[in-house]
Parts: C-alpha cells; sequence; structure tokens
C-alpha cells in the first residue's frame, strides 16, 4: 500500500528515484583541484586531470570512496570486498573527457533500505547500490552560445539508487527528506539541493492495479526541491493515466520538469546501459576493501535522525512533534543539545521541554526574520541556558524574557547582563499590591466589567492589559488571568 491519497484508485504508480549527492571532500575525485569552488571565478579550480588532457593518471580520492562506504552503511547495504571504476562512454560538450569515470558492475554497495514514516505509518524501501562517480563541468547557455565551467569538472559525486517501491509522490518527497537528513547527519553532502549539491532523477511508470507486468516508465529530471519532486511526479504519473486511459502509447523517454509552468517536457529518447560502451577503466587500480577498514568506518558513524528523535522522546521527555522538528536538521538538534548540556539543573526533562520551546519557537523566529543560518546564530547555547535560568528562578517574567532575547540576538550580550543593564525589575511577587492593581483596574473600568459579565470574553482581555500595562509587565500573565477570574466572580454585580 502507499502511504498517500490516491490519485487514482484504478492505477498504481511505480517510482524510483536516483539520487546524485557532491561528496564534501576537499580535493576533487581524480585529482588535487580544490572543491571549494562555489564562489570562485569560472575555470579557476582545474588541471590537466579534471580538464581531461590526455595522458595524464587519475589518483582515486581515498576519503569520497570512505564517505560511500559510510553513506552504504547508514543505508544498510552490504560492502563487497572488490569493487572497481568503469568509463560511461558518451559525447557531451560538458563531459570533458568524452567518458565519465563511473561504476557498472561491481559498486561500492548493494542491496540495503531506508525507512520512511508518515503519520505513524512506516514504510521500507529498498536501495539497490550507492556508487562513487565523477560530476560534470558546467553549461552556461548564453543567446546564440554557450559557455563551459570546468570548475565542477571531476567533483566527487555519489549516486544512491533505489529500487521501485516508491508508491506515491509523496512517498519520493519523503524519501528525498529522509535522504537528506541521513546525507547531512553522516557529514558527507550539504544536501543543498537549491544550490545543485543534492540532486534527484526519478523513474515513474503507472500500471493498471493488480497488473505484475511494469509500464513504460520515463525519467524525470530538473527537480530542485523537495517540493518539486512531489510536483512533477504528481503531474507525470497523471499524464501517463490518461494516455492508458485514452489508448495512447507512453514513449521510454527523459523528460525535464518545468517548475514554472508546472509540466514536463520531453527531451530525448531515453539510452539503455548498451549505448554508453561501458569498459572497467584502465588507468585505475580496482578497490580491495578490507573488512577491517570497513568495520572502523562502521565504528565513525554518527547518530542518525531516527536514533536521535527516540532519544529526544526517550531521555527528554519530548513530543513526537518536537522530537521530529529537532532532528530535521542536525545543526538545531545540536544547538539543542547545548542548550541542555548548559543547564545545570536537577530537572533535566523539565529543562530539556522549556529548551525544546525556546529553540523551536524564539531562536528559530528571530533566526527566520534575520535572514540567519544556525551556523550565523549570534544567541549561544550558553545565552539561551542562562534565559531559560532567569525564567526558572523567577527573576523575569515570560513577557519580560521576549524583551531579553531580542537583545541578546541583537547584542550577544548574556541575558543576565542586559536585565541589570537595562534596570528590568522582578516579576511582582507580593500578592497584596498585585491584588490592589487588580481591584484599582477592575473599580476604574465599569463598562468593560460588565461587558465581561455580560458574556464578552475580550473584555477580559483588555483588563489583563490594563493590569499588565499599570505593572510594566513585570506580573505574570496567568496568575493576572487567575486573580481577576476570582475577583470579577467574586465581586457583586453592579
Ligand atoms: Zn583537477
Amino acid at each position: 500500500m502507499a502511504i498517500d491519497t490516491e490519485i487514482t484508485t484504478d492505477f498504481e504508480i511505480v517510482i524510483g528515484l536516483e539520487v546524485h549527492a557532491q561528496l564534501l571532500t576537499k580535493s576533487k575525485m581524480f585529482c588535487t583541484c580544490s572543491t571549494d569552488y562555489a564562489n570562485a571565478a569560472p575555470n579557476t579550480h582545474v588541471c590537466p586531470v579534471c580538464m581531461g588532457m590526455p595522458g595524464v593518471l587519475p589518483v582515486i580520492n581515498e576519503r569520497a570512496v570512505a564517505y560511500t562506504i559510510m553513506t552504504a552503511l547508514a543505508l544498510n547495504c552490504t560492502i563487497p570486498e572488490y569493487s572497481k571504476f568503469d568509463r560511461k562512454n558518451y559525447p557531451y560538450p560538458d563531459l570533458m573527457k568524452g567518458y565519465q569515470i563511473s561504476q557498472y558492475d561491481i559498486p561500492l554497495s548493494r542491496n540495503g533500505y531506508l525507512m520512511i514514516e508518515h503519520e505513524g505509518q512506516t514504510k521500507r524501501i529498498g536501495i539497490t547500490r550507492v556508487h562513487l562517480e565523477e560530476d560534470t563541468a558546467r553549461l552556461l547557455h548564453r543567446e546564440g552560445y554557450s559557455l563551459v565551467d570546468i570548475n565542477r569538472s571531476g567533483t566527487p559525486l555519489m549516486e544512491i539508487v533505489s529500487e521501485p517501491d516508491i508508491r506515491s509522490p509523496l512517498e519520493a518527497r519523503l524519501y528525498m527528506q529522509k535522504m537528506r537528513e541521513i546525507l547531512v547527519y553522516l557529514g558527507v553532502s550539504s544536501g543543498r539541493m537549491e544550490e545543485g549539491s543534492l540532486r534527484c532523477d526519478a523513474n515513474i511508470s503507472v500500471r493498471p492495479r493488480g497488473q505484475q507486468e511494469l509500464g513504460v516508465k520515463t525519467e524525470i529530471k530538473n527537480m530542485n526541491s523537495f517540493r518539486s519532486v512531489e510536483r512533477a511526479l504528481s503531474y507525470e504519473a497523471q499524464r501517463q493515466i490518461e494516455l492508458l486511459q485514452t489508448g495512447q502509447p507512453i514513449h521510454q523517454e527523459t523528460r525535464g520538469w518545468v517548475e514554472t509552468k508546472g509540466i514536463t517536457v520531453g527531451q530525448r529518447s531515453k539510452e539503455y546501459a548498451h549505448d554508453y560502451r561501458y569498459f572497467p577503466e584502465p588507468d585505475l587500480p580496482p578497490l580491495i576493501i578490507s573488512r577491517v577498514w570497513v568495520e572502523e568506518l562502521r565504528a565513525q558513524l554518527p547518530e542518525l535522525p531516527d536514533a536521535r528523535r527516540a532519544r529526544y522522546m526517550d531521555e527528554y521527555g519530548l513530543s513526537a512533534q518536537d522530537a521530529n522538528v529537532l532532528t530535521e536538521e542536525k545543526a538545531l538538534g545540536d544547538y539543542f543539545e547545548r542548550v541542555v548540556a548548559a543547564s545545570p539543573t536537577s530537572d533535566r526533562k523539565a529543562r530539556a521541554k522549556a529548551a525544546a520551546n525556546l529553540v523551536l519557537n524564539e531562536v528559530v523566529r528571530l533566526l527566520k526574520a534575520n535572514s540567519f543560518s544556525l551556523e550565523e546564530n549570534p544567541l549561544s547555547p550558553e545565552a539561551s541556558a542562562n534565559l531559560l535560568d532567569l525564567l526558572d528562578k523567577g527573576r523575569i517574567t515570560g513577557k519580560q524574557s521576549k524583551e531579553v532575547i531580542e537583545e541578546a540576538f541583537a547584542s550577544g550580550k548574556m541575558p543576565e547582563t542586559i536585565v541589570k543593564e537595562k534596570g528590568i525589575q522582578p516579576p511582582i511577587s507580593d500578592q497584596v499590591a498585585l491584588d490592589r492593581i487588580i481591584e484599582e483596574v477592575i473599580a476604574n473600568n465599569p463598562k468593560v466589567v460588565s461587558d465581561y459579565r455580560a458574556g464578552k470574553t475580550n473584555a477580559l482581555q483588555y483588563l489583563i492589559g490594563q493590569v499588565m500595562k499599570k505593572t510594566r509587565g513585570q506580573a505574570k500573565a496567568d496568575s493576572v488571568h487567575s486573580i481577576l477570574i476570582t475577583k470579577l466572580d467574586e465581586t457583586p454585580s453592579a
């Protein structure tokens, strides 16, 4: 069964995804050129190897192989003892050598899986293989001519191929999101789809429900976000179903997703493996992968998102919802854990809950409002922990804490320093004083009080506002609320 509401109940959608991830190595796949070319001038990170000059010898980047094996292990794949590189031959202006060094019949790994979840349902998606290859150069098309930037040529590129186990566009999006989470947690990919360092192609076909044989598939390219993966596949499934329903043939071809129009368009007929005339790369030695090395790499695997999510619920008592959001981005979860760690407190679960609320509401809001990434967060975990301490001790009210955190975010100062410098007064803990102020407000607003008694609930909000104003925000809103209600109910009607 598919995790989704079906587009149609008469047809079943079959999808397999090919994910390409540029690996975060310092140098390229087969030469010493730096991969840090994002902000470099075109054709400045190049050498005879990645420019495809004749007579040069490629050398395998060991880190790229290690990253690929780590990814394969995280995806529950088997790693063979022997692997090799092959030449994939095709002529295209972005392919400097006229062939791409890739892996054909003996990839670095096979037979894994990844679990996706949606609204409490889980589903296992098979991983056919994870292999290693090199990226191509980049073509920049201009009016009447094209430019080539070779900086990207030879960047390590990992390809992850799924089994055709995906049954809906929603599942495809969930799979991509989960894959990205895992790659970012492993630290092998930046996961940035918008920059093209993480890319996705999809094979999709439809068949009448109950039919064993697969339908004719098309390959969809140019999907640059999670949203476009889901939209493109929904469109394409619908297109294929309509062709079948009207008795027209589906052609096996590559189609591009046009984001602005919301459609897929035919680009070229699909190549088959034999079109590429694969043969073993004669310039590279085969890879002998020792079991010792594989176990060393396995030991280096960090905690993955699923495990972290379960731990947040178990160890910190967070809700599934909060645990999900905190673990989607590794950096956000890291920050949350550092806030908790910076808090010497006896009640760790209560502090974790307060920290989760602070991070998910205030910190995320401030980052968004200032267009900062988590790496640029000016609010240190210690500052967040300090704010929670001040709240815990009753030194500031929730209302005052908003002002303090804004200031801490803007200035980078510790909240306790801000409280001192700004002369923020502690909350009114003097019950008698608070009672008196509330009684005054009730006495001074007879019209609003009678409105409240007549059932106008927003009259109460007005009265609370008046009290807060008189106490200059030093009263706790929840106690004002309960005292007001008690007093309004006990004071005889006029
Ligand atoms: Zn190079």
